[in-house]
């Protein structure tokens, strides 16, 4: 494509880094934009935590439209403390009510052990402060998940808690029952 108006993203686009692609993607994407006059305050009143994965692509998976949700994500999908602090945040300051956990299959967590921590600090001499959260249960990580959200202090809200796994070959969400034990689970 050499159709844009603006020569200094076309320099870019035939050497540039990846960062360089999207910051011409960016300016492609600012041309057509129109501000929405849009309130800070998610529109479904709905914070979404889910997996970093790149195969998950959540607005158009979960029929999200600009505005609607609160949108984290990190490794795995895990509740960390700054998952709970962008929650509190979230339900506090900004108004939403309901939680929606996403984890899903083939998540690059369940490759990894709490190993990787321990290699990370003979490597660099020094222990990082957080856990993988490897897990090998994708259910029962997405159980963990929602316990840590429910019962949590900080958040206003926790009765509306609900956690999923997503197919990444599928595109379909599979609700998990936060009471089932992974033992018994028939699936
Ligand atoms: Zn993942």
């Amino acid at each position: 494509m050499s159709t844009s108006a603006h020569p200094t993203a076309d320099a870019i686009r035939t050497g540039g880094t990846v960062t360089d692609r999207l910051v011409d993607a960016n300016a492609r994407y600012a041309a057509d934009f129109t501000d929405p006059g849009m309130d800070a305050r998610p529109v479904l009143r709905v914070a979404v935590v889910a997996c970093m994965d790149a195969r998950l692509d959540l607005h158009a998976a979960l029929g999200l439209e600009l505005g609607d949700c609160h949108t984290i994500r990190n490794a795995g999908g895990v509740v960390t403390d700054d998952v709970i602090r962008s929650l509190t945040i979230s339900q506090r300051a900004l108004g939403t009510r309901s939680v929606m956990l996403v984890h899903h299959t083939g998540c690059g967590l369940e490759s990894l052990t709490e190993d990787f921590r321990h290699e990370l600090e003979d490597e660099v001499g020094q222990r990082p402060a957080w856990a993988v959260e490897a897990f090998r249960d994708v259910d029962q990580d997405v159980r963990q998940s929602m316990q840590r959200v429910r019962t949590s202090p900080f958040l206003l809200h926790s009765d509306d808690v609900r956690g999923f796994v997503f197919d990444v070959t599928t595109g379909l969400l599979r609700e998990i029952d936060p009471t089932t034990d992974a033992e018994t689970d028939p699936a």
